[in-house]
């Protein structure tokens, strides 16, 4: 690929995209409001996640926790429990963290610069620039993977990650930093997509270098594991056992046990589930209390709600009809 050198950003270019953004905008919930703390929420649940996914988690997280004030005075298991479904639960811990730091050392206040965000647990570089520039109007540009790949095309040239931010930084509209970083990434989002790009309908593409150019990456190789879970039910309770806090992923968080094998036992359902790289098979058995094994705790359908559970053990619940 060619390397052009990296040129000043053109007044019309930067009028061309905000007004595309302006008039073509999804409508998302977070963007209704210039509230630092529900715009931190919402870019914290977007780390890693669709925007579809995200927008029925965030209504319900924001009626459940309001302010940082309701989120710092809840307690962290009621906290993970909102969470539950939305994957990466180390996020509403950092989240729930940074709520009671904000609360306890900074009277309430949100951070109001990129380099004060920084401080916060859970936010980095990304983060602290979306929240600067959307809530408090700061002239940081982001970077995500949407953006890289609009500037890519745009400038026909495949930077390492630091020129990327530089270039970012140098198109970015000053004076409408919110409104620019979101519009570079609904961009990419919408139209600059990674697979058959609409160039048709791009408000930029007099500037574009290699329109409809393919910048897929090679994806890793995810992998394919197997997993038997029990399920026991003794009136109204169904056993569940907690992951350890030391466990790297989804720590303790409660889910149904884990067995060796389903011979002889009765399915109950069949589901697919995918974490991070990683596509499971899972089977859900009938199993008798007393062949259950032993560390768990039985569980009401109230404690079941109260409780985080991992996004398998939900799923497996709700196929199963318990909840
Ligand atoms: Fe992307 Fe096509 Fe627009 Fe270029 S013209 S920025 S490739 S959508």
């Amino acid at each position: 690929m060619k390397i052009l050198p990296i040129k000043a950003p053109p007044t019309e270019f930067r009028a061309a995209l905000l007004r595309w953004y302006r008039a073509n905008r999804r409508d998302l919930p977070w963007r209704k409001t210039r509230d630092p703390y529900a715009i931190w929420v919402s870019e914290i649940m977007l780390q890693q996640t669709r925007v579809a996914a995200v927008i029925e988690y965030f209504e319900r997280f924001m009626q459940q926790f309001p302010t940082v004030e309701a989120l710092a005075a809840a307690d962290e298991d009621r906290v993970v429990a909102a969470w539950s479904g939305l994957g990466y639960y180390r996020r509403a811990r950092s989240l729930h963290a940074a709520a009671r730091k904000i609360v306890n050392e900074l009277r309430g206040n949100v951070p109001n610069t990129r380099v004060a965000l920084l401080e916060l647990p859970g936010v980095g570089r990304y983060t602290s620039a979306a929240i600067a520039s959307i809530a408090y109007g700061e002239p940081a540009a982001v970077v995500d993977g949407n953006v890289e790949r609009v500037l890519e095309r745009l400038d026909g040239v495949a930077r390492p990650v630091e020129q990327v931010w530089t270039r970012a930084q140098e198109l970015l509209a000053p004076k409408a930093a919110g409104d620019w970083n979101q519009a570079m990434m609904e961009l990419g989002a919408t139209v600059c997509t990674s697979v058959a790009p609409l160039c048709d309908q791009c408000p930029v593409q007099t500037w574009c270098r290699l329109p409809g150019h393919d910048v897929r990456k090679a994806q890793p190789a995810r992998n394919k594991k197997e997993l038997i879970c029990g399920l026991a039910v003794r009136g109204k309770k169904v056993y569940l056992r907690q992951r350890g806090k030391d466990e790297s992923l989804l720590p303790l968080m409660w889910e149904l046990p884990h067995l060796e094998s389903s011979d002889n036992a009765k399915v109950l359902a069949r589901m697919k589930h995918s974490i991070t790289n990683s596509d499971y098979a899972i089977v859900v058995v009938a199993v008798e209390p007393k062949a259950i094994p032993k560390g768990g705790k039985w569980m009401s359908i109230a404690d079941l709600l109260r409780v985080p559970l991992t996004g398998i053990t939900r799923k497996a619940l709700r196929r199963t009809g318990v909840l």
